[in-house]
């Protein structure tokens, strides 16, 4: 006997997908990606196989119920055709009641995820936890779209702190500061996550140190030494912001060659600092992208 039951995607058009292999869970849009795929990437530890091999452990409980259910209320039926009553003027009569219920279907519903993301390469939907991952429909990664759309964000930030008063304007740079330095951080580190358990970018003086010694990357490549010490300063400027009140000390002022006069004062940030940092990280991330591979 063969069945097919219909999995129905959930009110935003997802369907839940687990991985055979990772068992982990994530939600893709059917038909928004590449035209026939087939096959299927787990977007957490990229294991391939066919589609048909994704469903969900509440999907196939499911589907399992809903077959029984059929089975069970048709069985129920033919057999309640066979009840009768005793017969009175018997001598032996045995009368036959049917009872019961088809057994009951398991609903499932679908979770929600944290990230929704469309594939830049191939245009598939789809939700995953976290926010790094490979497009379940053509596999490539996405850490350098999170990382773009972030940006985007960042500039939206700075646009409207054009418009803010003095206070949050300040306010909204600073942030818009910090999210740029943390944006890049959780790239570069999910990017070398083959190489290093834990490579951390926050110092990026370091880390382009140790990319070059080990893997003779130079992250700074297409950037002229100034803007590649002005990169570095900006980050010397978030580091005073997580951990000084934005004070600026003395570590401040050696790192990046500054007159000792600035010490104890509050660290300038302008709208235009973010902004280029911004377009200088894009140039040093597009070397780790297209440098580092991803394991
Ligand atoms: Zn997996
Ligand atoms: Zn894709």
């Amino acid at each position: 006997m063969e069945f097919s039951v219909d999995i129905k995607p959930d009110e935003d058009g997802y369907t839940g997908r687990e991985c055979p292999a990772c068992e982990k869970y994530f939600k893709i849009k059917f038909g928004t990606g590449l035209p026939n795929a087939t096959e299927c990437h787990c977007p957490y530890c990229n294991h391939i196989g066919p589609q048909s091999e994704f469903w969900t452990k509440q999907q196939i409980e499911y589907a399992r119920s809903v077959a029984l259910h059929k089975i069970s209320g048709d069985l129920l039926k033919s057999m309640k055709k066979m009840e009768r009553k005793p017969d009175r003027n018997a001598v032996l009569s045995i009368g036959i009641t049917v009872k019961g219920k088809p057994t009951p279907i398991a609903y499932y519903s679908e979770k929600e995820l944290e990230e929704k993301v469309t594939c830049s390469n191939c245009t598939l939907e789809y939700t995953i936890y976290g926010a790094f991952g490979y497009c379940p429909d053509c596999g490539v990664h996405n850490s350098q779209q999170i990382l773009t759309a972030n940006f985007d964000l960042v500039l939206k930030m700075l646009d409207l702190a054009v418009s803010a008063d003095e206070n949050v304007r300040a306010k909204l740079v600073e942030n818009a500061l910090e999210d740029t330095v943390s944006t890049f951080d959780g790239f570069g580190r999910e990017h070398c996550s083959g190489l290093y358990q834990k490579l951390s970018f926050q110092n990026i003086e370091s880390a382009k140190d140790k990319l070059q010694r080990d893997q003779g990357l130079d992250i700074s490549d297409g950037l002229s030494n100034d803007e590649w010490n002005f990169v570095s300063e900006q980050f010397q400027k978030r580091h005073l912001l997580a951990h000084k009140m934005g004070i600026v000390d003395e570590e401040f002022a050696r790192k990046t060659g500054s007159s000792q006069s600035i010490v104890g004062r509050k660290v300038t940030i302008t709208e235009d600092n973010v902004r280029s940092l911004v377009n200088r990280l894009i140039v040093v991330a597009q070397n780790i992208f297209s440098n580092i591979a991803r394991s």
